[in-house]
């Protein structure tokens, strides 16, 4: 299985943003209606319709600006996300609307970090991507892989040794959450379906993150995979170098 890198694909939030911004805009403007038929309570209703307008400026902000309102941002997002999602649901496209909502801060994300990339990123992963019936130690160290080739988290244990990433491999996602804020990186790359993506965004919402989702050929939490190249070029692109060890000279360390 080898892991090659490409660039990243583009980001995919139409949907989530024409329902994030037109839903306010649109229930502000029939308040500002009902505060012309309504004189009653007028002042309300025009309240009702700032505060409704008000939360949806935030959406355009870029860059700092956008990091710098990111955690409330993501909470309100997520708001939308979950009243909505019954009704995608009943589409039959409720992972495409949270997906979307991922992508809208995906994109986000990696315009605020051009030219400024995370120096002290991690990588989050399920446990699930391990094969099933594979009995290597590895939740605690990737190392335990017996490099068989028949999961993905061997071309992530290459990466890791050879990027010096950072990476957590947990079996319940409050441990992953308690990773991340012991850790206090400054970006987080997480793999995961997208229910559990969406809780992370919002658990983790004061680090910036960038998502990918899982594939579930086999269902939910059984065999699960993802596309390791775009991991790998999330953390090409995203995140600063480290510089490679050193080789350890043998005939030295042996004298
Ligand atoms: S690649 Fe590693 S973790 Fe995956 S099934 Fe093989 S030994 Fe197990």
């Amino acid at each position: 299985m080898a892991a090659m890198a490409s660039t990243l694909p583009p980001e995919r939030f139409a949907l989530f943003l024409a329902l994030r911004r037109g839903l306010p805009l649109g229930l502000g403007a029939l308040a500002l209606l009902a505060a012309l038929v309504d004189h009653a309570h007028k002042g309300w209703w025009v309240l009702v319709s700032v505060g409704l307008v008000s939360t949806v400026w935030p959406t355009f902000s870029r860059g700092d600006a956008y990091l710098k309102v990111r955690a409330s941002l993501v909470r309100w997002d997520a708001f939308w996300v979950r009243a909505l999602r019954p009704f995608f649901r009943t589409l039959g496209r409720e992972d495409e609307w949270i997906l979307s909502f991922c992508g809208f801060h995906n994109a986000k994300v990696r315009e605020a970090l051009q030219g400024k990339k995370a120096r002290k990123a991690m990588v989050l992963l399920p446990h699930c991507i391990q094969l099933a019936r594979c009995k290597a130690p590895v939740i605690g160290d990737l190392a335990a892989c017996y490099e068989c080739h028949l999961c993905t988290i061997e071309d992530v244990l290459h990466a890791t040794l050879e990027k010096r990433w950072e990476v957590r491999l947990t079996n319940r996602s409050h441990k992953a959450y308690r990773e991340a804020r012991a850790y206090r990186p400054d970006l987080i790359v997480a793999v995961s379906c997208t229910d559990r993506l969406l809780k992370g965004l919002v658990k983790v919402a004061e680090t910036p993150a960038y998502v990918i989702p899982l594939g579930l050929p086999h269902g939910m939490c059984v065999d699960t995979t993802f596309d390791t190249g775009h991991l790998l070029a999330a953390m090409d692109a995203l995140t600063e170098p480290k510089p490679r060890l050193a080789p350890v000279d043998s005939e030295a360390s042996a004298s």
